[in-house]
């Protein structure tokens, strides 16, 4: 089957393949480093994660850029108060972000863009849209004039047809009754940070940055665009005013959203100040594994209420997953396959890829993964289950765990790989059978060391990390 998403462009699910047959160009939203990003943030880009790899699943390479905003208000004032330069200040977040992105298993999109180091990009842009008369000027700043723009709206899908002309706004973020021109290019206030230009000294807004870096990136017309839905306004509408005033051509073919993540059914989010972020819940002894698979559980487009319980469930629902994976691989089956299991397992990996293929349903394909485990479970409790079904189930698991990533603790990454482990067991196996107990003891004792503990079992030996 083919893979449909919900274009927030169109409002349909539509098919998805990317433009050239090959390659998707996909360009999402990143963060402004003036914080550590909180798990809201954080939801968003677990999401982007998971759109990743399942495009990756669909066998398309990607070319993906993620900006990192690293010049705005926030940022100069926070530097300011700190005595430091912005780059400073923000090198700091960047790297933070960075290790919290690896701590969730984010793939690493193939350009990581900080806006600082794209201004001259963004001078550009304003000079072609000065060009074409899309923008003006007042007192040393550029705006755009979005009365010029007849497709403003399209994306947030709002008349703005009795809008002020001539209004206009600095700020970055601003809300849809409030729709006006926009600040492109901001003129320096005494004491900031400032780039000369022949607009004068200043720095870029916002919206111009990721217009600008997207076409440098992956040309006139995107694939996808992605990011927090509250992004579709001014944000997004703004970026397609800027970059289809400059190409007249569409900007991107897909826009998708995801939803926000609430506490107590409010948006989390730094000005509420009812944030978590990861390193609060690592502090917490709480796994990024459970964490990432709490993030992904809930459909994109639906809100995600954080609660501990949620948190404390999607630990449960891991050591389940892992506990059938040991249980598959230190078992001894009778050789053979179960037809009414194989069955069982074809058909939970078709409904795990239409649950995804179906706007990336990931309840829907976490409830074939579980119901599959249930029936082999059963199976293997009734002694029905085969070597041959063993394969099968572990093929599900790994397609599983292509998207999903939380199978492998975390303590994999510096630990002993696998291999090694099942290597020292069938080692130690083999020494028991020659009645060489030093040497069995030892090797109980070195993988001790290694934080793997072994459960001999009638179904031969079992092992897991401490
Ligand atoms: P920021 O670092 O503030 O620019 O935000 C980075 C991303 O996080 C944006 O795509 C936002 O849409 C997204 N975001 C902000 N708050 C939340 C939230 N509570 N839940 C999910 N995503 C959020
Ligand atoms: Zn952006």
């Amino acid at each position: 089957m083919s893979l449909r998403l919900f274009n927030t462009l169109t409002q349909r699910v539509e098919e998805f393949t990317p433009a050239d047959g090959h390659t998707v160009r996909m360009y999402t939203c990143g963060p402004t480093v003036y914080n550590y990003a909180h798990i809201g943030n954080l939801r968003t880009f677990t999401f982007q994660d998971l759109l990743r790899r399942w495009l990756a699943a669909h066998g398309w390479k990607l070319d993906h850029v993620m900006n990192i905003t690293d010049v705005e208000d926030k940022i100069i004032r926070n530097a300011g108060a700190q005595g430091k330069t912005i780059g400073e200040y923000t090198a700091e977040y960047t790297r933070a972000f960075l290790e919290d992105a690896a701590a969730l298993r984010l793939q690493r999109p193939e350009h990581l863009a900080p806006a600082t180091e794209h201004i001259p990009e963004m001078v550009e842009a304003i000079e072609r849209l000065e060009e074409r008369g899309f923008t003006y000027r007042s007192d040393g700043s550029v705006y755009y004039r979005i009365a010029n723009f007849p497709g403003y709206g399209k994306l947030s899908h709002n008349d703005f047809g009795g809008i002020r002309p001539g209004a206009r706004v600095d700020v970055d973020e601003y809300d849809k009754d409030d729709a006006r021109d926009f600040v492109l290019w901001k003129a320096a206030k005494e004491g900031e940070p400032y780039w000369a230009t022949p607009f004068g000294n200043g720095r870029p807004g916002w919206h111009i940055e990721c217009s600008a870096m997207a076409m440098k990136f992956l040309g006139e017309t995107l694939d996808i665009h992605a990011g927090g839905v509250d992004l579709v306004f001014p944000h997004h509408e703004n970026e397609i005013a800027q970059s289809e005033a400059i190409t007249g051509k569409p900007f991107a073919r897909f826009w998708i959203h995801s939803e926000h993540l609430n506490v107590e059914s409010q948006k989390m989010s730094k000005s509420a100040g009812n944030f978590y972020t990861l390193r609060d819940l690592l502090g917490m002894g709480h796994s990024p594994e459970a964490i990432r698979y709490l993030l992904l559980q809930v459909p994109y487009r639906q809100k995600l209420n954080f609660t501990f319980d949620g948190l404390k469930a999607a630990e449960t629902a891991i050591d389940r997953l892992r506990a059938f994976e040991l249980r598959l691989k230190t078992s001894q089956f009778a050789a053979g396959a179960s037809t009414a299991l194989s069955a069982a397992a074809a058909a939970a990996s078709g409904r795990f890829t239409e649950a995804l293929d179906h706007d990336l349903n990931t309840s829907a394909a976490l409830a074939a993964v579980f119901e599959y485990v249930r029936e082999a479970n059963t199976a293997m409790d009734a002694g029905l289950f085969r070597a041959g079904n063993a394969d099968e189930a572990l093929d599900l698991l790994a397609r599983f765990d292509a998207i999903f990533d939380v199978l492998r603790p975390q303590a994999d990454s510096g630990g002993m790989p696998d291999a090694e482990v099942e290597r020292l067991i069938a080692e130690r196996t083999q020494a028991k059978k020659t009645r060489d107990f030093a040497r069995s003891d030892a090797l109980r004792a070195q993988l001790q060391e290694a934080g793997v503990i072994l459960e001999d079992t009638k179904d031969g030996v079992r092992w897991k990390r401490k």
